[in-house]
């Protein structure tokens, strides 16, 4: 569905104040973004991602803005293991007592080309950041999301884990799961009133991934980062509380 079909009818401000929101991929394109707007709306914003710096460097904009002070976690999603993940929950658990938004935005795009000269290695390592990392991340946040009044999860999605496109190898393929480990989720947590679950599909937005995909492509043809907060606002909002088992497109 198109996010047009469920946005807010008016331009009320969306309030995010006292939530505990972790983002994976917040050093950097549309995580970074989301991070930094999120907190702007009084949300106490976990940043999750793999180059420590970037991390700091949105921690830094986030603390200058006077906004709630976010927390760093440096974390490299391709290495995850159990382990890791149920240590990361019981931090958060002790910190904060609950989290109300899991935000699954971290991937890589792997190097495009043919199945017929894909590198496994190079395969297995998108999948495990795209695909494996969220199940073994929400695997062990599910508690903590229980305990929150109006969780909201966000896979990630794309147009290329819809349909088949030549060429897209392992990050379409992980997008397929990643719309298919959302729906399981969903279904699963059905009657579950504290949980809900989406999927979004943010579309072409200029970042470094869309350039390493497009790479003849302005950025100017194609959306911000900085024109989706509203929909992701929205959608980790208590105001989409009614929302669940979605899969969304944020741009026509
Ligand atoms: P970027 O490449 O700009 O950002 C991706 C983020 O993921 C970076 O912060 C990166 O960290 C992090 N990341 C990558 N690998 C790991 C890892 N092993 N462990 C932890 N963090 C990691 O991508 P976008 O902002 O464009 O994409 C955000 C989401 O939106 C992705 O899920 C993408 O698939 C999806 N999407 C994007 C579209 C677009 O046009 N931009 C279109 C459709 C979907 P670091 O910077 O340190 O490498």
């Amino acid at each position: 569905m198109n996010y047009s079909e469920i946005a807010p009818k008016t331009d009320t401000e969306v309030d995010l104040t006292d939530k505990v929101i972790l983002i994976t991929g917040a050093g950097a394109g549309i995580g970074a973004e989301l991070a930094i707007t999120a907190a702007s709306k009084g949300a106490t914003v976990l940043l999750l991602g793999r180059t420590e710096e970037k991390l700091n460097t949105v921690y830094d904009a986030i603390i200058a803005q006077g906004c709630p002070e976010p927390v760093v976690i440096p974390m490299d999603l391709s290495k995850l293991d159990e382990q890791q993940a149920n240590q990361l929950s019981h931090q958060i658990g002790d910190a904060f007592g609950r989290l109300d938004g899991l935000v699954h935005n971290a991937s890589l795009l792997g190097k495009l080309g043919p199945i017929a000269n894909t590198n496994l290695s190079e395969w297995s390592q998108v999948m495990s950041v795209n695909a494996f990392a969220p199940v073994v991340l929400t695997k062990a946040l599910l508690p903590l999301l229980n305990e929150s009044p109006a969780a909201s999860i966000l896979f990630t999605s794309s147009s290329v884990g819809k349909q088949g496109r030549a060429f897209w190898g392992a990050y379409a393929a992980s997008k397929f799961a990643t719309e298919g480990i959302a729906q399981i989720l969903a279904a699963e947590t059905e009657s579950n009133e504290n949980v809900r679950v989406n999927c979004i599909n943010p579309g072409a937005t200029a970042t470094a991934m869309r350039r390493a995909a497009f790479p003849g492509e302005s950025p100017d043809t194609i959306a911000s980062t900085a024109s989706l907060m509203p929909a992701y606002c929205f959608l980790l909002s208590d105001a989409s509380k009614h929302l669940h088992g979605r899969s969304i497109d944020l741009q026509r």
